[in-house]
């Protein structure tokens, strides 16, 4: 016999109680044998984006999370063991580098990566561009990977947070994603349960963001590096800038083409600035002295984009394509988006852009849909530069005529133009710790 009903529960959460972590405890577990049905915790979802969850209650339910499946202990590894997590972008490929470059700096990186979605992509179906990569490891390779290269770039296991994976497509489902307590505990019990020593969040603000104001922003900040201190991961986070696409390429294939670039020193320098910004508290978190000369020395002598090459061998991949990056493949048609006034430009909107590459196929509108790596949006300009009439704001490389043609004029209501000059937006906002 149990102590606790759900029904009690809901209602104690819906009338504004807070829930004790036994109760807390109980739900979760009852939930993730099946023992709760879904629409049960739908409406102790609703409750949650409604009244919310406490400091203890929320403390709770993340621990109740992490706990509902298998915990990775690396205790064995004596490197320190650091990820990254991005809240989600636009053109947002900055894992791919980053990796490599932390590792070949000393930090051993256990990355368990996302796929795509909505309008935003995903590190899993980019890395899966390069031919024969596989993402779905056993527990036993990914430990192996990680030993050998310092980094492993894997997909989480079926094993790990079970609960987050029944509760996200429940909350998916019923408008129960936008809340702080809940976003924030499904990725913290997710981050968590890869035994990490040291996290960095890289937390979106802006039009292709999440949460789409900066105060929004802090406090999901605030509250996801309050969790890893409080679980003794030391976690600190940056609030970056996803009111336009980051670099110049998205879509799968032309993202990872964009990260050897920034390897080899040559690549657009938001990205080439937000990567060696999270490098460097990555670093700094794991007692790693010589911050960003050291990971400027990886991209300048190479050893980062060899790193990028064994790992990918590692991984079943084909290294070939990382040496010569234009036999990635590349849909078959190329569409223009031009300047219909000279001026500059004022507005290159995130979250039109992740949409309409999306819909041509580099991400997916159902979860059982396949990316069509070759997709992808090239821009040719973003928010400060200056244009004539008729200039290239885009070049498109898509597959099915019939859906460029649907989504040509959405993908042109990206761009604004005007009189005066801009200054780009702020790429780094702030810092939580
Ligand atoms: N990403 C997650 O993993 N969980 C959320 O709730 C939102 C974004």
């Amino acid at each position: 016999m149990t102590r606790f009903t759900a029904v009690e529960l809901i209602e104690a959460k819906r009338d504004g109680l807070s829930l004790s972590p036994d109760a807390i405890e109980w739900l979760i577990g009852a939930y993730t044998r099946d023992e709760v049905p879904d629409y049960q915790m739908a409406a102790m979802a609703m409750a949650i984006v409604l009244n919310g969850l406490d400091d203890a209650e929320l403390s709770a339910w993340t621990t109740a999370m992490l706990h509902s499946g298998e915990v990775m202990d690396f205790s064995d590894i004596d490197r320190p063991k650091v990820d990254k997590h991005s809240t989600g972008g636009v053109g947002d490929k900055i894992s791919i580098p980053l990796a490599p470059l932390v590792a070949v700096c000393g930090v051993a990186k256990p990355m368990m990566s996302g796929r795509g979605l909505g309008h935003t992509g995903g590190t899993l179906d980019k890395l899966e561009s390069i031919p024969g990569f596989t993402t779905a490891l056993s527990p036993d390779r990914f430990r192996e990977i990680l030993i050998e290269h310092g980094l492993v770039l894997a997909g989480q296991s079926e094993t790990m947070v079970p609960a987050d994976r029944k509760l996200y497509a429940l909350r998916d489902a019923t408008g129960t994603v936008p809340s702080i307590p809940l976003i924030s505990s499904s990725i913290m019990s997710k981050k968590l349960a890869e035994g990490l020593d040291a996290l960095v969040l890289d937390v979106k603000t802006g039009s292709g963001a999440f949460m789409r104001d900066v105060e929004r922003s802090r406090e999901l900040a605030r509250t996801m590096v309050g969790i890893g201190n409080g679980h003794g991961v030391q976690t600190v986070a940056l609030i970056t800038s996803m009111e336009q696409p980051l670099g110049r390429e998205v879509g799968n294939a032309s993202e990872i083409r964009e990260s050897v670039e920034v390897l080899r020193g040559e690549g657009p320098t938001d990205v080439i600035e937000l990567t060696l910004a999270l490098g460097e508290v990555m670093l700094e978190l794991a007692g790693i002295d010589g911050g960003r000369d050291r990971l400027q020395t990886a991209i300048d002598d190479g050893s980062a984009l060899t790193k990028l090459v064994e790992v990918t061998i590692a991984h079943g991949g084909d290294p070939g394509v990382l040496e010569d990056t234009s036999r990635l493949a590349v849909a078959p048609h190329e569409g223009r988006i031009t300047a219909p006034a000279e001026g500059y430009v004022t507005r290159c909107d995130a979250l039109v852009v992740g949409t309409v590459a999306t819909r041509l196929g580099a991400g997916r509108e159902r979860k059982e849909e396949t990316i069509d790596p070759g997709v992808g949006i090239t821009l040719e300009a973003k928010i400060g530069d200056q244009v004539g009439v008729g200039e290239t704001l885009a070049r498109v490389r898509y597959r099915d005529e019939g859906k460029w043609e649907a989504h040509q004029a959405q993908l042109a209501s990206a761009w604004a133009i005007g009189d005066a000059p801009v200054d780009p937006p702020r790429l780094i906002i702030d810092r939580i710790s």
